[in-house]
């Protein structure tokens, strides 16, 4: 089969396009026909390498996968007989690998079990014809979803969940900080701080992106270019008799983790989930320890959780964003389009 491959990271030669046997379902797996795959920042992770981080090379990159049945391995018919999945069905892939009987997975936390991994970053990922899955991570695509839609929900909401719901238990009536508005986890946060009745305020760096996160509810749009967001929030803030935020989502790092910090009322919750702008911040202990912050590092989240937001999606009431939707065989062409800041939402590749 056709794949895409990173052999040694770099710029975006390091993308090579090979030829691979096609792979067979072992026991409780499903080959899947690749349908479309969303990218997110883990994939220029992979390909250009993080500094004393060592990723499995080569690998097959590309984790939210969405895509259709087209084989069972031995005995995965029978262990979704309930679920009405079968050759042909179209499937949308939880992306988290855990074993699923250690204390961490029955307690939904699997990203702390032992063996938790993922495609794409522990093992070949979805940029391929076709992926082997496991039984225990299919999810049946809602029919008001295209491909592309699918695959462009799972790692952003699910973290944007964790944060939010899991970690810095939202409350209806917070106000609710989330930085990068038109970055694929806060497109998620925006929508699932409204879900939970909270005021929502965002930073984007153009005019153009601010009618497109009020689309998504936000409440308050901060064009950062224009002016220091804490400034703003001087302004926003009263209305709500309020003089910081409950909560701050930020996995923009370097460049704005004190400045978010500052922002948190006291008793106030900021989850991080990433670092776009660099990972090395200085951080003044006085003002987490006196005004009681607390601080959440969150990486992926629940299955369960997963479930739970595809159900909503179905409903309406999350929605999926796709910025742009290119073929496969354009992937370098994506992966630049992540790169750069001018995207809202996901950037998709299609087969
Ligand atoms: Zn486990």
């Amino acid at each position: 089969m056709k794949a895409w491959q990173v052999r040694s990271h770099g710029g975006l030669e390091a993308l090579e396009t090979v030829d691979l046997p096609e792979p067979k379902p072992g026991p409780m797996q499903v080959k899947v026909r690749v349908q479309a795959v969303g990218l997110n920042h883990l994939d220029i992770w992979v390909r250009k390498g993080v500094p004393g981080h060592k990723f499995p090379l080569p690998m097959v990159p590309g984790c939210d996968i969405a895509g259709q049945i087209v084989e069972f391995g031995p005995g995965s018919e029978s262990a979704l007989k309930n679920s009405g999945l079968v050759v042909g069905s179209d499937v949308i892939l939880n992306p988290g690998n855990s074993c699923g009987h250690c204390e961490a997975c029955l307690s939904g936390l699997d990203p702390l079990c032992r063996e938790y991994g993922m495609p794409g970053e522990t093992q070949d990922g979805g940029c391929a014809e076709f992926f082997i899955a496991r039984v225990a991570n299919l999810i049946a695509r809602p029919k008001n979803l295209s491909a592309s839609q699918a695959a462009s929900l799972p790692i952003p909401f699910i973290t944007a969940w964790s944060m939010l719901v899991r970690k810095a238990q939202v409350k209806p009536g917070e106000v609710v900080l989330i930085q990068a508005g038109g970055s694929g986890v806060s497109i998620a946060a925006i929508q699932i701080a409204k879900l939970f009745g909270s005021i929502v305020i965002t930073t984007v760096g153009s005019d153009e992106k601010i009618a497109k996160a009020q689309a998504l509810g936000a409440d308050h749009v901060i064009n950062y270019r224009k002016e220091r967001f804490r400034e703003a929030l001087k302004k926003i803030l009263p209305a709500y008799g309020k003089k910081g935020c409950d909560i701050v989502i930020d996995h923009v790092g370097a460049d704005t983790m004190n400045e978010s910090i500052k922002s948190l009322t006291w008793g106030g919750r900021l989850a991080t989930c990433g670092a776009t702008s660099g990972a090395d911040v200085t951080l003044d202990l006085k003002a987490i320890f006196f005004k009681n912050i607390s601080i959440f590092g969150t990486t992926m989240g629940s299955k369960a959780d997963f479930i739970r937001i595809v159900d909503l999606v179905a409903q309406g009431k999350l929605k999926p964003v796709v910025d742009s939707e290119l073929p496969m065989s354009d992937l370098r062409k994506a992966h630049e389009r992540v790169e750069s800041r001018a995207i809202f939402g996901k950037v998709v590749v299609t087969q």
